[in-house]
């Protein structure tokens, strides 16, 4: 029996372009594909955007959905700005902006006080499937740092900005192999990764 294909609902492109490459040999279908230019999420926690948007996505398409709810907690902050990230600035993803009003907020905040972490949450709905209607969900998370200044210009969001622990160099100046082996997404993904091919799979 060949995989289903699965519907990573996500309309961000480094999201994507990551789940992609984290997904490998799996079959995998982007919103646009299946003709829908974004989700809703409004709850205020990773947990429930993450379900919110596979849920709709799952209603929509009928297909197995994984959406990706994750963002940045800085410790001086409060946990700011959190399930907000993509929109701290005011614009949803402007990167740029988002970067620069981290860095204006955190323009005081001494060197060992500028902790923080990625965090990631996954949801999987596939109704046709063993799940039923039960979502499955798994989460990672990468504690860092926050830079002065933005350094590197792979990955996206906030990553030119973080410094993932132990490491020395941005995620942005990371190759994405090395991304994904410490990131919040990587770590989530792994969890959830066995139990998925086996319903793709149909088992
Ligand atoms: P949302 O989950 O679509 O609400 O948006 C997540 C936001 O968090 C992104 O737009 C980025 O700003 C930030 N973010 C999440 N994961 C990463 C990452 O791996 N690197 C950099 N920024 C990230």
């Amino acid at each position: 029996m060949t995989d289903r294909p699965l519907l990573l609902a996500t309309a961000n492109v480094g999201k994507l372009r990551e789940l992609r490459e984290l997904l490998g040999d799996l079959t995998v279908l982007g919103l646009h594909d299946v003709g829908i230019d974004d989700l809703p999420e409004t709850a205020d926690t990773f947990l429930g955007n993450a379900t919110q948007k596979a849920v709709e996505a799952a209603r929509r398409t009928g297909l197995p959905c994984l959406a990706d709810d994750s963002g940045l907690c800085v410790d001086a902050l409060g946990g700011a700005p959190g399930v907000y990230s993509a929109r701290y600035a005011g614009r949803h993803g402007d990167d740029a902006a988002n970067r620069a009003l981290l860095l204006e907020r955190l323009r005081d905040v001494a060197d060992d006080l500028r902790t923080a972490r990625f965090r990631c949450v996954l949801a999987l709905v596939d109704r046709a499937g063993p799940l039923g209607e039960r979502v499955l969900h798994a989460e990672g998370e990468c504690p860092g740092a926050i830079t002065r200044a933005p350094r590197g210009d792979g990955g996206f969001g906030y990553d030119p900005l973080f410094v993932p622990a132990g490491e020395t160099r941005t995620m942005a100046e990371l190759p994405s192999a090395a991304k994904h082996v410490l990131s919040h997404r990587g770590a989530a993904l792994r969890s959830m990764l066995p139990t998925l091919r086996g319903y793709l799979a149909g088992r």
